[in-house]
């Protein structure tokens, strides 16, 4: 069973933040920055790819209400909020997750970058490719 089952059915311990019937939303283990917390379906999806449109509705509305909450009560500036969908996007548990990281400025040590290390891409061409 993967882990993140586990941690609902809870036969592995966690921070439990919030639960209703659709997900559950857990305290990191790894605390990227203080108050990162993970929203989860309670039914397995691999990832975002893969959920259905009324759990996915679901866990987006609790997963902004957390982040304003974590965000204010945090005395947080921002926060991210990441959904990492196979491994080449670093994603590690195949079970789909919403990440909420809240930033509290350059102190936070957490850096994301949108660096593109190419040349320009011809956007005409992406949208062609992209719209078949
Ligand atoms: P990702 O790399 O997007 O798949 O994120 C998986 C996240 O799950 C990582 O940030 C891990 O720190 C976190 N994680 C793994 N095991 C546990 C656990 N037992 N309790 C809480 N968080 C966990
Ligand atoms: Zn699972």
């Amino acid at each position: 069973m993967c882990i993140f089952c586990s941690i609902i059915e809870g036969t592995i311990p966690s921070a439990r933040v919030y639960e209703d019937e659709t997900c559950l939303a857990i305290l990191d283990i790894s605390q990227v920055t203080r108050g990162h917390t993970l929203v989860l379906p309670k039914k397995h999806f691999d990832n975002i790819l893969e959920c259905d449109d009324e759990t996915l509705a679901h866990l987006i509305s609790v997963t902004r209400m957390l982040a304003d909450r974590i965000v204010k009560n945090l005395n947080a500036k921002g926060c991210n909020i990441l959904v990492n969908t196979n491994e080449a996007a670093g994603q590690s548990v195949m079970h789909l997750h919403f990440h909420i990281i809240p930033r509290y400025g350059e102190e936070d040590g957490l850096t994301i970058e949108f660096n593109p290390q190419h040349e320009p891409y011809d956007l005409g061409e992406v949208l062609k490719e992209i719209n078949g």
